[in-house]
Formats: C-alpha cells, sequence, structure tokens
C-alpha cells in the first residue's frame, strides 16, 4: 500500500501513524524494530540537522536497507525544511515526503513558497507526500524549562487552512493547536481539540492533519487529537531523553567499557520501550 492508502485508513478507521526522527543508527534501529514488532506502518524523519549529521544518502539508503531487511512500510520524511534548496536536496535524494514550512514567513509568502515546494516535489515524484505548516508553532524538540506562552494569534485558523490547502496543493498540513515542540517543564501544553475538528472540516477528508510537539502529550490528549481528526503524530524528544538518559547511565556504569556497541545497546532499549508505548496510544498497530 502506498502512503495515500494509509493515510485514509486513519480517518475511516481513527488511528494515526507515528512519526519518529533520528540522526544515527540506534534510534532508526529503534523506531523499525519497534514497528515491525508492533506490524505497524510508520514514518521517519530527518530535520535539517539531523539530516546533515547522518548524510542525505546515508538516510535515504539506510531507511532503504532498514525496509528490505524488514519488509514494512517506512516512509521517510524531510522534517521541517525551511528553504526551497534544502526541499529540492531531500526529493531529488529520493524522500518519500516532505514538511516545507515556512510557517514563520507571513501568510501570502508562505503560500507561495509551499506552492513552490509541491510543484517542485511532484513534478520530481508524483507519489510524494508533501507537507505545510500554518500558525506558529513554538518551542524546539528539548527539554523547555522556560516559560513558553502560546497566544491566540499563534493557532491556525480553519478559514486560513482552507485557502491554505487550497492554493498550495499540499497532502497534509501541520497546525498550530496549542502544541508546542519538546516536553515542556514551566509551561502547560494544552491541545485544542475543537480547533482540530473545526480545522480538519475546513480543509476536508483528502487533507490530513499532522500534529507535531507531541512529546509529554497525555494518551488522553492523544486520543482526542485523533477522533478530532489527527491523521499522523511527531514524537521526536522524548526518544532523545530515553537515548541520552540510557546513554549516560551506560557510561557511568561501564567506566572501563570502549566497546560502542556495549554502550549503545541499552538505549536503543529505552528508545523501544517510548516507541512501543505510542504506537499503542496511536492504535496503529496490526494495521500492516
Ligand atoms: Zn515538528
Amino acid at each position: 500500500m502506498v502512503i495515500k492508502d494509509y493515510l485514509k485508513r486513519t480517518i475511516e478507521e481513527k488511528w494515526a501513524i507515528g512519526h519518529f526522527n533520528f540522526s544515527e543508527d540506534e534510534a532508526l534501529r529503534a523506531i523499525v524494530e519497534s514497528a515491525a514488532k508492533l506490524k505497524t506502518p510508520i514514518f521517519i524523519g530527518t530535520s535539517e540537522g539531523e539530516k546533515k549529521h547522518i548524510g542525505i544518502k546515508q538516510a535515504v539508503n539506510l531507511v532503504r536497507a532498514f525496509r528490505e531487511e524488514f519488509g514494512i512500510p517506512i516512509f521517510l520524511n524531510a522534517d521541517h525544511h525551511k528553504t526551497l534548496e534544502g526541499v529540492k536536496e531531500a526529493v531529488d535524494a529520493g524522500y518519500d515526503a516532505i514538511l516545507a514550512d515556512f510557517s514563520a514567513k507571513p501568510f501570502e509568502e508562505n503560500i507561495k513558497l509551499t506552492k513552490q515546494a509541491v510543484l517542485y516535489a511532484k513534478s520530481k515524484n508524483p507519489d510524494i507526500i508533501v507537507e505545510g505548516e500554518l500558525g506558529y508553532v513554538r518551542g524546539e524538540s528539548k527539554i523547555q524549562k522556560e516559560i513558553i506562552e502560546i497566544k491566540t494569534e499563534d493557532l491556525t485558523k480553519p478559514e486560513e487552512a482552507a485557502q491554505f490547502v487550497k492554493e498550495t496543493g499540499v497532502d497534509m498540513l501541520a497546525p498550530a493547536v496549542g502544541n508546542i515542540h519538546g516536553i515542556v517543564t514551566s509551561s502547560k501544553e494544552s491541545i485544542d481539540i475543537d480547533i482540530i475538528s473545526n480545522i480538519k472540516r475546513a480543509v476536508g477528508e483528502n487533507i490530513y492533519l499532522v500534529l507535531h510537539g507531541a512529546s509529554g502529550l497525555g494518551g488522553t490528549d492523544l486520543k482526542n487529537s485523533i477522533n478530532a481528526g489527527i491523521s499522523m503524530i511527531h514524537i521526536n524528544t522524548e526518544i532523545r531523553v530515553a537515548f541520552t538518559e540510557a546513554l549516560r547511565k551506560s557510561v557511568a556504569q561501564m567506566p572501563e567499557e570502549t566497546t560502542p556497541y556495549k554502550i549503545l545497546t541499552p538505549s536503543i532499549e529505552a528508545m523501544k520501550k517510548v516507541i512501543e508505548e505510542k504506537l499503542r496510544i496511536f492504535g496503529s498497530i496490526n494495521k500492516i
């Protein structure tokens, strides 16, 4: 099945595809092994920074190798690409999906640049999935100790979402619905379920909504978001934290150990625990 078939099913059957990021082999292995065990289709993303670390050709070919080895639907996404050059590079390298993120630009310019990204991507690969972002999702993929205040003007307006998807031709939309990137410790992340429902109604059945910054959100928020029309959920910080916490422990517990894979294996197990827990909440298990 192609990506669109799975996206369609998320709406019909009320579940969401998990999207997890990687920048090295350990996270990629943890994501794929979890997805294979639970028989779930999976999106794997690299931000521009993560892509630079692993290498763009390496990312595409590593994912291909895992896809062949495990035989499950794994889709590679260029997460939050903020320039047309970056988008083109990912499309040309063979990414299955891209997030052309011009949400920091004014509305009209966001439409213009996103539309250019869509035209380029589809001309090179008609099956590619393009996501746009509208509204302002604050924060970064880390533990946020400072207070992050979400302003009303940050949130995506349903009527603008409808205009945005119509004029750009995107397949998926990342709205700002009260979500914050990273794990927030000093602020309260509160998802506005009504806004999700209103945006979904405004963009229609065939445009799929993506919830970013879901690290740190509880199961109820996640399930309500799915019921309101979210088709894909991004988790990054929670697996980064699992990776680094396990790594710090390994290094402390094995001060004499110099074999990298022995030091890193507990990190893979720690990430798998988080990923599997999320996939169960998303309801995507046994959907292959
Ligand atoms: Zn994001």
